[in-house]
């Protein structure tokens, strides 16, 4: 368990020297036995200990007296529940992210590389106060189908089959937001159709069994 901890640690600060997140925003966690380890409520991510990572169950219990889990806790408890290929969730507030879903608006196949989302398009999840059952159903719905989506006046959210790939795809998210919106100065863009997409996303399927 201290291993895992110290992977959200390293990845935690990540989000701070990546940029993908400032301070403490945002939250990383792992599944882990019958729930899942995630970054505790409020604390910066330069200073977090192993001890600071915080045990929630699937059923969304967790002991107080060993820390209080980040305040978006349930849409990692519901991620978890609802998509058995999830084993690690990385929520970020990237600034281009978080800028394209303040217009509510996903991104759509302007560029091949929004399949590694898993799909057509990035949807983005309705706004509802975070840390509410409400944001987490509205989340789940933008993920049908998908590995990762906006959250509409929020930021962004990626889950993956473990912390480094759920990492990367955050970081991708966050690098095909900023070509969307630049794209988007210059009028607007062409988008791929339904058909390439489709030979996209075989090929990336068929690349992962390669790897
Ligand atoms: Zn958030």
């Amino acid at each position: 368990m201290r291993k895992i901890k110290a992977e959200i640690i390293k990845y935690s600060k990540m989000l701070n020297s990546r940029k993908l997140s400032a301070l403490r925003s945002g939250n990383i966690s792992i599944r882990y036995k019958e729930g899942f380890l995630i970054t505790p409520s409020g604390k910066k991510y330069s200073s977090l200990k192993t001890k600071d990572i915080v045990f929630v169950s699937l059923e969304g219990k967790f002991d107080n007296k060993k820390g209080i889990p980040s305040s978006e806790w349930q849409f990692h408890q519901d991620i978890y529940k609802n998509k058995k290929e999830a084993e690690a969730i990385v929520h970020a507030h990237s600034t281009n992210a978080t800028a394209v879903s303040t217009h509510k608006r996903g991104i759509p196949s302007f560029h091949y590389m929004v399949a590694m989302a898993g799909g057509q398009d990035i949807k983005c999840a309705k706004y509802a106060t975070f840390g509410t059952r409400d944001l987490s159903k509205n989340i789940l719905k933008a993920l049908k189908g998908r590995k990762a989506c906006l959250i509409a006046n929020h930021g962004q959210i990626a889950f993956e089959e473990n912390l480094p790939k759920a990492f990367e795809l955050a970081e991708e998210v966050e690098n095909i937001s900023l070509q969307y919106i630049t794209s988007l100065k210059l009028g607007k863009p062409k988008i791929l159709s339904k058909n390439e997409m489709k030979k996209v996303l075989s090929k990336a399927k068929n690349y992962k069994k390669d790897n």
